[in-house]
């Protein structure tokens, strides 16, 4: 199933040269362009979503994420095609994600939980490549390691990870899908976040 070539395997960082990459990645910022960009998105998410095809609202929010990562973490990070062991961890998805991934793709709905956490229904265990790559979640999209591939294969090993939560504007969608996912939750009495195999089965 693993399938990162071992060429292209990028060696685990320590000491100064890891220290020397994560000052680089902490004194980066994003550029002007995708700035205005960004508060574009924020307005049309605060006053012209309501009532929008959702594809309209995560093309934009999907985007800018994978901008965003593309310009200031993935320079730095070790992620690479192929390799999935994030894959095989609780992965967080909101009910509004789990609901556009269940409209787009046709996947069924489940709702419950699981006992085991195996690989995600969506991973290609051909390719270990994600089925759904155009509408995976934000958990995913804004997910990397920082620091050495080997710490992802082996849970033991401690190591650095980015997630959406340490970059302001990925915070932000993170925080409008939450809120918009409380409501979805309260409607429906679901909840407003599960693990990707509760939501599709696993
Ligand atoms: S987070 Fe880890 S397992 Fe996932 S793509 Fe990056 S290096 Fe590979
Ligand atoms: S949705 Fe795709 S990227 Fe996310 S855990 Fe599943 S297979 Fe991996």
């Amino acid at each position: 199933m693993y399938k990162v070539d071992p060429k292209h395997i990028i060696p685990a960082l320590t000491g100064d040269a890891l220290q020397e990459k994560l000052d680089e990645f902490s004194s980066n910022t994003v550029s002007d362009k995708l700035q205005v960009k960004f508060h574009k998105v924020i307005d049309y998410l605060n006053n012209k979503a309501a009532g929008k095809p959702p594809k309209a609202t995560f093309n934009r929010i999907y985007g800018l994420i994978d901008k965003v990562m593309e310009e200031t973490v993935y320079p730095y990070a070790m992620c690479q095609s192929g390799c999935a062991h994030c894959c095989k961890i609780p992965v967080s998805v909101s009910a509004i994600e789990a609901g556009y991934i269940h409209q787009v793709t046709g996947k069924k709905l489940i709702g419950k939980p699981v006992d085991d956490i195996g690989y995600c229904p969506f991973l290609d265990l051909d390719t270990a490549k994600c089925s759904i790559y155009e509408v995976r979640p934000i958990e995913c999209r804004s997910f990397a390691s920082m620091d050495s591939l080997e710490g992802c294969e082996d849970p033991t090993i401690k190591h650095m990870m980015f997630n959406a939560r340490q970059n302001g504007m990925l915070l932000s969608f993170k925080k409008w899908t939450d809120f918009q996912s409380k409501a979805i939750a309260k409607k429906e009495n679901l909840p407003a976040e599960e693990d990707i195999r509760f939501w599709f089965g696993s």
